[in-house]
């Protein structure tokens, strides 16, 4: 007898029939003795709507006020979750984030978890009920209601979990696992039977949403074990690992991309000391986050230009300030791109082995593809090149460096 956490996605609870299926997939796992608490996001598009309403009213809305909003999605299906294991037989008792005491900061729309009280689903649990409690919610120490981040369900089934000591948190979901890219972007991606920790947090970070990064970063700081499987197939999904359990010893485990970044330059910047801080200060305190930073060598004339990257709704206010900076500074100009991409390629195998850095170069290049930003770290490469070849991209990359499915040929 095991305890598993399960976390349901939006899609795999995106109708009543489905909501159905869930239910007797659970009891499935009841009926085999295991403790079973099952985290759910809302019903897929609902988190998407609320949002919607909220801007009819507001460019920005109220941040504590949207949090009172978009939590409503998954009390929905925590209590229609209920309703369908009870119908089949299956005690079960529905639990608000607040019910469960998640106790978080008070940043709203992305608060992070700060305490989880176990009792009240341990004594659920003992009662031989599935505990069903919503995702992406919980309270400050003041009662406010918050949440956690776009795709924050994933983080509450992590942390969960790591309340709980539990055997393993299962994240269902409408792919089959973790794969070496989004299959809905490339066809001959493959599905990972592992992956390790620090590569699938470079992963989530780089842009692939199958997995919330804060989750990613719990379960590797508690030792979680983690696997993501389908909602709707059997299968034994991806095992997110510790690097000395990976059987898989690829170079490249994985590429990621993005489409949410934009570039802006600052051309012409007197080459000072001061200059990077007096540039970048003014856009952190606008709470805008800076990803890509690259500053060039003093041309003829002593000066610079200064290149960085922000997420795209970001891109009209960093430009802004980036006006204001420019004047104060005597910059020449201010240009900007919003049309970029950034491809990432990741793995562990990066470590040991030289030249993959030439091999991605040489692979865009063969494409006619620009590279405008280059960033690396010891497990990844990432480029920034324009929006419109970013498929190009990705999939060349995805055969270079032999991360294809392969069809499986019979010995016989
Ligand atoms: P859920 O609603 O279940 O949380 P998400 O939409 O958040 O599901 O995440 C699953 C989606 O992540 C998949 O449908 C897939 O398109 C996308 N995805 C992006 N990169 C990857 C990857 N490397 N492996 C698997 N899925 C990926
Ligand atoms: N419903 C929330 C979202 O759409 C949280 C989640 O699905 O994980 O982001
Ligand atoms: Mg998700």
């Amino acid at each position: 007898m095991a305890l598993i956490v399960q976390k349901y996605g939006g899609t795999s609870v995106g109708s009543v029939e489905r909501i159905q299926a869930v239910a007797a997939k659970v009891k499935g796992f009841r009926d085999r003795g295991d403790d079973v608490v099952v985290v759910v996001s809302a019903m897929s598009g609902e988190t998407n709507r609320l949002i919607g309403l909220a801007k009819e009213i507001q460019r920005k809305p109220l941040a504590r006020e949207m949090d009172v909003l978009v939590s409503t999605g998954e009390q929905v299906t925590i209590a229609l979750l209920c309703m369908a294991l009870d119908s089949i037989g299956c005690p079960a008792r529905s639990f608000t984030g607040s019910q469960v005491r998640i106790v978080t900061d008070s940043a709203h729309t992305k608060a992070r978890i700060q305490s989880i009280d176990d009792e009240r689903m341990r004594s659920e649990l003992n009662a031989g009920r599935v505990v069903v409690v919503a995702g992406f919610q919980g309270i400050d120490e003041l009662g406010n209601i918050t949440t956690l981040g776009r795709g924050g369900s994933d983080t509450t089934a992590v942390a969960l979990a790591a309340a709980l000591k539990a055997d393993e948190c299962q994240i269902y979901t409408d792919v089959d696992g973790v794969y070496t890219t989004d299959p809905r972007v490339v066809e001959g991606a493959r599905r990972l039977s592992t992956i390790t920790f620090e590569e699938m947090l470079e992963m989530a970070s780089l842009g692939s949403k199958v997995l919330q990064i804060r989750s990613v970063e719990f379960a590797g700081k508690y030792n979680v074990p983690l696997r993501v499987l389908s909602s709707f197939e059997d299968g034994p999904g991806t095992l997110i690992t510790t690097e000395e359990d990976n059987v898989e010893k690829p170079i490249i485990s994985g590429i990621a991309f993005n489409r949410d970044e934009a570039k802006l330059s600052i051309l012409g910047v007197p080459d000072q000391p001061g200059v990077a801080s007096q540039i970048l200060g003014p856009v952190g305190d606008a709470n805008i986050e800076v990803d890509m930073i690259v500053q060039n060598i003093a041309q003829q004339d002593n000066t610079t230009d200064f290149t960085f990257t922000v997420h795209r709704n970001d891109y009209d206010q960093a430009e802004a300030i980036l006006q204001r900076v420019a004047g104060e500074l005597k910059a020449r100009e201010v240009v900007g791109d919003n049309k970029i991409a950034k491809v990432s390629i990741v793995g562990v195998g990066m470590r040991s082995h030289a030249g993959v850095a030439t091999k991605m170069f040489q692979t865009l290049a063969h494409e006619s593809i620009n590279i405008q930003l280059i960033s690396t770290s010891e497990i990844k490469i990432s480029v920034i090149i324009a929006e419109k070849y970013l498929e190009l991209a990705v999939r060349s990359l995805h055969s270079a460096f032999e991360l294809d499915a392969v069809d499986v040929v019979s010995e016989s």
